[in-house]
């Protein structure tokens, strides 16, 4: 039996999926807005149609859209990603968006927990004289991160197995930056994550014991005046703040995010 569009459209029950199918149309079955608006009514061909269950299956068990095109676009550029790594978000490019625009000279810089190494290539690819790597305790993310880093291609990006900081040497660092864990086994929200890996959300000790280890390794990789550069719960600042202080960072601040959510805390370091 050969279905047509409007048949699929009909079933789909809320806004947000109807424009996620669209979405995917054009992604995956390359239709564009004739094929979807004024060419609905032709029959699919079997493999349209198979494509389009698949899309209609993984979004009934809630499968993230990007997840389902294996593709996720961080700071104009596409990543891919699986259910092995979490999906980058809006907010993260903020942190790499403050790095573009604040720092010339070379530099050498960790993003340490790279996961799909969103934060570090998009550094790389926008400085090509920084030295940058990207680090991850999970074998897995650094298998997603070497296929963006092959695809995107920055020269001056190199990956690196890891328990956060604890194998680098002293003054290894000019700026440290990472998006780590930071949600508490407790928090409501993770049943809208379960479909990401749970490591790479939640920490423990409230969210803050990845935090906390980073901030207390940072200073003993980190060069003199060297920068540490955090992504955080929208309610950790203070806490987070507190956590710089006690280690030594000073000209600590924090930055908003675009709802105007405490998300992202810096500090320097002065050995
Ligand atoms: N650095 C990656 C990102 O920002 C992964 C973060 C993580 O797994 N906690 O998306």
């Amino acid at each position: 039996m050969n279905y047509k569009l409007s048949y699929y459209q009909e079933k789909l029950d809320s806004e947000t999926l109807k424009n996620e199918f669209i979405f995917y149309l054009k992604e995956k079955l390359f239709f564009n807005d004739k094929d979807i608006y004024l060419n609905k009514d032709r029959e699919l061909s079997v493999e349209e149609q198979n494509l389009i269950q698949d899309f209609i299956e993984k979004k009934k068990e809630g499968t993230p859209l990007d997840y389902i095109l294996n593709s996720s676009k961080f700071y104009k550029n596409d990543f891919y990603v699986d259910s092995r790594v979490l999906i980058p978000r809006p907010e993260t490019e903020m942190l790499v968006d403050y790095i573009n625009n604040n720092f010339s000279s070379s530099l050498k810089v960790l993003d340490a927990g790279t996961g799909c190494g969103c934060i570090g290539i998009s550094i790389a690819l926008k400085n090509p004289n920084f030295d940058v790597y990207g680090s991850d305790y999970s074998t897995d993310s650094l298998d997603v991160a070497a296929i963006n880093k092959k695809t995107l291609d920055p020269k001056n990006f190199s990956l690196i197995h890891a328990n956060w900081l604890s194998c680098f040497e002293k003054n290894s660092f000019d700026l440290i930056v990472s998006n780590p864990p930071y949600i508490s086994d407790q928090d409501p929200h993770l049943s809208n994550l379960m479909h990401e890996p749970n490591k790479a959300l939640v920490a423990s000790d409230d969210g803050l014991g990845d935090i906390k280890l980073i901030v207390d390794q940072s200073t003993k990789v980190l060069k003199n005046d060297g920068i540490l550069i955090l992504e955080h719960g929208y309610d950790q600042q203070n806490e987070v703040t507190d956590i710089f202080k006690s280690n030594h960072f000073s000209n600590i601040s924090t930055l908003k995010d675009f709802q105007s959510h405490p998300r992202i805390t810096l500090g320097i370091f002065k050995s």
